[in-house]
């Protein structure tokens, strides 16, 4: 029996009776519904040619980690995503900073504040389609305002910077798992080398994304996302086959203010029990990957791929088309 109050001022009372199967039957539709369904899986001879040459990234672990679902539509099938705005904007920068030192390498002298903006801008309209057009006007004064600022509170130690790796790739293995990535900048100083991400968020909100990994009862309990980027990227340095030089400080660069307007580096260390726990954590993901786990979803329902995965039937192999590391990296 149900009780509804219909007016409060009234306190009219309404008794609406609903028969104990009706209820739970209709209680089990909406489970139904919000239960991830089972992913389409193609055809074998598909699917195994997409796995034999799938390599595991930072971004691609992180996925299969928050839900399997989404990380097999977006990571093996890879079914085509519009750019967002917040992705747009970062990738404009991410340019303009590779155009920056580029630059700084060729002359052998820092670029100018105008020289940072005007690569900015071409940015801006090459990625033009993941903004809206408020979006684009919004987002270009923000660089606007925030690069040369940024560069002012970097000069100096970018000045120090004059042996630098851009977006540079790693491809190796890990045992069984081809594993790679592509680091935003190496700076080279003898033979130790920093390894730097920018992140074009707000640093406040980075904060719960730069924390260490914690176990609980033998399982990953609680990982920030930057946390285990970094230590990805260590493991790949360590395997990279580079003798030249060895990868021993990794940071995460924030070319966004702080609340103090500050722009704020986190520089983080990994101990051999981190290092072991993420090489153990990939070749794990590797190979249930390989067995074609990809159910169940994660059930947190905050994104389309559970609506995508009702609907989705196979026609036709999957299109090439931008990886989700270079659609969501910024
Ligand atoms: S809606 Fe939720 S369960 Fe479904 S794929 Fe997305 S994150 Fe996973």
């Amino acid at each position: 029996m149900l009780q509804v109050l219909q007016d409060a001022e009234k306190a009219e009372t309404f008794r609406i009776s609903i028969e104990t199967p009706a209820l739970i039957a209709a209680e089990a539709r909406v489970w139904e519904a919000a239960a991830a369904p089972a992913p389409a899986i193609p055809e074998e001879d598909m699917l195994a040619p997409i796995l034999k040459e799938f390599e595991l990234s930072p971004t691609a672990m992180q996925n299969y980690l928050k839900c399997r679902l989404s990380f097999y539509y977006r990571n093996i099938l890879r079914i085509p995503q519009s750019r967002s705005e917040y992705a747009s904007f970062g990738s404009a920068v991410h340019d303009a900073l590779n155009a920056f030192f580029t630059g700084f390498s060729r002359e052998q002298r820092l670029p100018d504040p105008g020289y940072l903006l005007e690569h900015f801008k071409k940015g801006m309209l090459r990625y033009r389609d993941g903004f809206t057009e408020a979006g684009f006007e919004r987002r270009l004064k923000q660089g606007e305002d925030l690069l040369p600022d940024y560069l002012e509170a970097r000069k100096e130690s970018f000045g120090l910077e004059t042996r630098t790796l851009l977006e540079y790739q790693v491809r190796t293995r890990l045992g069984d798992a081809p594993i790679t990535g592509k680091m935003d900048k190496v700076v080279i100083d003898g033979h130790s080398a920093r390894v730097c991400d920018y992140k074009t968020g707000d640093p406040s909100k980075g904060k719960d994304k730069l924390k260490p990994l914690k176990i609980a009862d033998g399982e990953w309990h609680t990982w920030g996302e930057y946390w285990l980027q970094l230590a990805f990227y260590q493991i790949l340095t360590r395997h990279s086959g580079e003798t030249a030089w060895q990868a021993d400080t990794f940071e995460i660069d924030f070319v966004q203010p702080d609340a103090r307007g500050n722009y704020p580096a986190a520089r983080l260390n990994f101990t051999h029990a981190d290092i072991e726990a993420v090489e153990t954590k990939i070749r794990e993901v590797y190979a249930a990957i390989q067995r074609r786990e990809f159910a169940p979803g994660c059930g947190k329902n905050d994104c389309e791929w559970c609506k995508f995965a009702r609907q989705y039937r196979f026609d036709t192999a999957p299109a090439e088309v931008e990886t989700e590391e270079e659609l969501n990296n910024p």
